[in-house]
């Protein structure tokens, strides 16, 4: 049980990470993850995503704590909890976010992380089907495709966003992102293709990389003051395994914090007030957590059956492509379900486009928890950079608990304004004639039309569109987790690699950008060897 590098969480960071380190056969690196291998139908079939939400089977439901910006709701936070983590139950749409991004972060004190420093991991990582230019990479292992059947209505919605006044794109990770357009998704030939598929699985008989899944993994524990072993437990047992060089926290932007806290890094009133011995006082960790905040217009298309959904026609046409998917990997079981997406600017005055939209081609309502009957659309509507901050922490010091999530969900106000005026202008894209024509928005929102009503159904409304990161923060300040080389400040041998370590949130979906941060931190640990 002792490895060169032992990386905690196989999902879109670890799998790169236990990808990129095994290269050398001379290094022995162990990848554990707390869920179960990645060989779910649920998984490989990018309609599955539909399922994740209520079965759980590869797949987390936390809940944050009651978010006064909600009216006192507590918001749902799925993880991945598989090979592959998020990126294996996410809604594959490839985005990198914007140069702008980066170069702030450069700015905050991460040097090395400005968009030119960063653009060739993205690069690196990347195998585009359809766009053969500088700003796409060809050899990555992440394959990023065209959808293969896309469905007639986000080819409406792209329409109805032309007819609202947005420019079209077919790439919104080219020059500019703003725009509207069809996602491009991480999937090859009509299968899903997480970071486990992409980066583990044409790996994983190599004789220096050791898979371990079902392993949750409790604390870090230290040898001569440096950080060595990893203690974990399977079915009840304890397991301790040992790490020569570094040991490297991917478990995402929930769980890395918790396992720092419960290794005694954090904030040492709230380890004490848990009864943890404080290791090293680290302010920061689990604070500076943010999220897109998000809220979803549906509209009703009764009888049009290209949109998925119950009904008797619906449930045919959606056995037929089972069939379908099952023999040729063909046909709307290949849908990502959020098809269709623009960036644009809140108000004129924005510098960037600071909202993003998800056109899904079914209703969604509860996160697709609670079941709707007929048919119909939905958009997504997001903020893109909240000002809002919370915070992650333990609500005990047992390794299966889950933690105390808040994310303060429009506790600014400036966030739940920008987010009104994308609504309406979301809202306008809906009433164009190449949408309305079909279909209807509910009655909830189209009623809404001040300032007040607007912020208050946004209020009852508005959850996550899943994209928490911030709470092991990069940076140089004293309440910075990790510094630039991602080693998390005032220890030896501890690193954290994945969504946790952005120290702002990127304009747009957060799987591309943890893929590439790991990528360069695999260059990052094999360059200190
Ligand atoms: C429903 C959903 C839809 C999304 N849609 C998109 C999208 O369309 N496009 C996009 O770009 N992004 C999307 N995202 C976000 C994106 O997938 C995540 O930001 C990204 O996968 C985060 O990667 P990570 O490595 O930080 O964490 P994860 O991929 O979540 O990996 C963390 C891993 O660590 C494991 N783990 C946790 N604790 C422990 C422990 N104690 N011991 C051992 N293992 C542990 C977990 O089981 C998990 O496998 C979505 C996310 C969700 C949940």
């Amino acid at each position: 049980m002792e490895f060169d590098y032992v990386i905690v969480g196989g999902g879109s960071a670890g799998c790169v990470l236990a990808s990129r380190l095994s290269e050398d056969p001379g290094v022995q690196v162990a990848l554990i993850e707390a869920g179960p291998p990645d060989t779910s139908a649920l998984i490989q079939c990018p309609a599955g995503i539909a399922l994740m939400a209520r079965t759980e089977i590869v797949s987390q439901g936390l809940s944050t704590v009651p978010q006064p910006g909600l009216l006192g709701r507590r918001g749902f936070q799925p993880r991945g909890r598989t090979l592959g983590g998020s990126s294996s139950t996410n809604a594959m749409a490839y985005i990198r976010g914007q140069q702008a991004d980066y170069d702030t972060w450069a700015q905050m004190g991460c040097s090395g992380w400005s968009w030119a420093e960063v653009l060739p991991y993205f690069l690196k990582a990347e195998h585009n089907e359809r766009i053969h230019n500088q700003w796409h990479g060809q050899n990555g292992p992440l394959n990023v495709a065209d959808l293969q059947s896309p469905n007639v209505f986000a080819k409406r919605f792209v329409e109805a966003g032309i007819q609202a006044g947005l420019a079209h794109t077919t790439d919104f990770n080219g020059p500019t992102q703003e725009g509207v357009g069809l996602y491009q998704v991480t999937q090859r030939a009509g299968e899903r293709f997480s970071a486990a598929k992409a980066y583990l699985t044409p790996h994983r008989g190599r004789a220096n990389l050791h898979v371990m899944t079902g392993l949750t993994v409790d604390r870090i524990g230290w040898v001569d003051g440096v950080a060595r072993q990893v203690h974990a437990v399977q079915d009840k047992q304890a397991q301790v395994l040992s790490a020569r060089r570094d040991i490297i926290l991917s478990a995402g932007a929930f769980q890395s914090p918790a396992i720092l806290m419960r290794s005694g890094l954090g904030p040492a009133a709230h380890l004490q007030s848990l009864g943890i011995a404080v290791r090293h006082d680290l302010p920061g960790v689990g604070h500076n957590l943010h999220d897109h905040p998000d809220a979803v217009l549906v509209a009703d298309a009764p009888g049009h059956t290209d949109l998925l959904g119950l009904s008797p026609k619906g449930i045919w046409h959606t056995l037929q492509a089972l069939w379908a998917w099952r023999q040729h990997r063909t046909g709307r079981l290949t849908t990502n379900f959020a098809e269709g997406g623009a960036f644009y600017k809140s108000r004129a005055e924005e510098a960037h486009p600071d909202i993003q939209l998800h056109f899904v081609v079914a209703k969604l309502v509860d996160h697709g928890r609670q079941l709707t009957l007929g048919h119909g659309y939905s958009l997504h509507v997001c903020l893109l950079q909240p000002d809002s901050r919370g915070r992650v922490q333990l609500a005990d010091s047992k390794p299966h608990s889950a933690p105390l999530i808040d994310p303060q969900f429009l506790s600014e106000p400036r966030d739940l304004q920008r987010l009104r005026d994308g609504v309406r202008q979301a809202q306008r894209i809906l009433a164009q004639p190449a949408l309305a024509a079909y279909g209807r928005e509910w009655a909830a929102s189209a009623q809404a039309h001040t300032d007040e009503q607007l912020e208050h159904w946004i209020r009852q409304n508005a959850d996550t569109v899943y994209h928490p990161v911030g709470t092991c923060r990069m940076g140089q300040d004293p309440m910075a987790v990790v510094d630039a080389q991602l080693r998390v400040h005032g220890v030896t041998g501890l690193r954290v690699v994945d969504a946790s370590v952005m120290p702002r949130i990127v304009s747009g979906n957060t799987n591309a950008p943890t893929i590439m941060l790991a990528e360069k931190a695999a260059d990052l640990i094999k360059a200190a060897r």
